[in-house]
């Protein structure tokens, strides 16, 4: 059987932060991925705020345009300009800048191989040529995204997710800020149109319920009064809303990133929280095979750092599941207190 120090599954920001971090340490790292190209096909709106950049170092490349002010429209008409300076990212560059750092740092990167199941100290994996390896590890870390594997292997429940569709599509005229629009009928969530240059990211996330978001886009482009010719790709994907799990560590095993639900309950954000819990992750996991300090440091240090916006974030979803309003004014009162707050 195959032996290393840790075993990160999933090379997305949050596993490839994680791996990064744990080989810079000295251990021996595997980092697994499904896909055959890290962060291809993009599934993601894109938008980072800048902070980001004090954290992990990507390159010009990754950045698609650089935005300084989030437009917000209410369903009651009013409309507010609020700083919110970051960045539209290339993801698929982005996210494979960060698995470069982690393979530069000495971990070892498998893709086209999918984790299938696991014990607290062992990982069954389905490599690129078909062929299952046993492979076992010192420590595991759980970075595979929204519909998490490892989390529920190990006995985590299921998350609360939401469902975005979004688009590509061609900008009639050029556009320098962020937009979100608010919508009875998007409940639970909101539309979106960041901009990359020439195109923008056109999309809708919400709870699906009486609508689905294939519904509520076509809905919004018809608001916009967008060409549905326009479009140039098409993506989707899930979003936990519930914010983190109770715990995150159990035994051997340590979640982070849309995995342990380290995304804004609220606004959906989970790039940088990916980024912040995986650098977290690895932390604990170079501590614990260093010197053997107890793994369950992670949970103290991500409620450090994250605690407080992430529970702000969950009281706001808690609202928004109890009050959400089909009156625009009602819903407006209620969105101002707890949008970006
Ligand atoms: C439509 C949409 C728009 C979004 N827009 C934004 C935004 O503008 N800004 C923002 O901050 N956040 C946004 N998000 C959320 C953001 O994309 C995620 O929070 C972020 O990607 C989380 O990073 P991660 O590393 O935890 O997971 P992921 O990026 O999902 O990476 C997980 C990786 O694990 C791999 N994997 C999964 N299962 C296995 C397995 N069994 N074995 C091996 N590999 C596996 C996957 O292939 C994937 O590469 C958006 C999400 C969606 C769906």
């Amino acid at each position: 059987m195959l032996k290393y120090d840790a075993v990160v599954a999933g090379a997305g920001p949050a596993g490839s932060t994680a791996a990064r971090v744990v080989a810079a340490a000295g251990a021996r790292v595997l980092l697994i991925e499904k896909r055959a190209r890290v962060g291809y096909p993009v599934q993601c709106a894109e938008y980072v705020p800048a902070l980001i950049a004090s954290e992990v170092d990507f390159g010009e490349k990754s950045i698609a345009l650089a935005v300084g002010t989030l437009v917000t429209f209410f369903p009651d008409g009013t409309v507010t300009s609020t700083p919110a300076p970051g960045y539209i990212l290339n993801r698929e560059v982005f996210d494979a800048s960060l698995a470069e750092g982690a393979v530069k740092a000495g971990a070892e990167l498998w893709l086209k191989a999918t984790v299938e199941d696991l014990t607290d100290t062992s990982l069954i994996i389905r490599q690129a040529n078909g062929r299952r390896q046993e492979v076992e590890a010192g420590v595991i870390i759980g970075a595979d995204g929204p519909l998490s594997l490892v989390a529920r292997t190990r006995g985590w429940p299921r998350a609360t997710l939401a469902a975005a569709v979004q688009v590509e599509m061609a900008l009639p005229e050029p556009m320098q800020v962020t937009r979100v629009y608010f919508d009875p009928l998007y409940r639970g969530g909101y539309a979106w149109v960041f901009p990359k240059g020439k195109t923008a990211n056109v999309g809708v996330g919400l709870v699906p319920g009486e609508i689905t978001p294939a519904a509520a886009l076509t809905h919004f482009l018809r608001r916009l009064g967008w060409q549905q010719q326009n479009i140039v790709r098409r993506t989707g994907g899930l979003i936990p809303v519930a914010g983190p799990y109770q715990e995150v560590h159990r035994g051997r095993v340590l979640l982070c990133g849309d995995a342990g639900g380290f995304t804004h309950p609220v606004t959906g954000a989970g790039i940088l929280t990916a980024i912040l819990s995986g650098r977290l992750a690895g932390e604990a996991a170079a501590a614990y095979l260093g010197s053997g300090a107890p793994l369950a440091t992670y949970e103290e240090s991500w409620r450090d750092l994250l605690g407080p916006a992430l529970a702000r974030g969950q009281a706001g979803r808690r609202r928004w599941q109890e009050e959400w309003a089909r009156d625009g004014a009602a819903l407006s009162k209620l969105l101002r207190q707890t949008w970006m707050v």
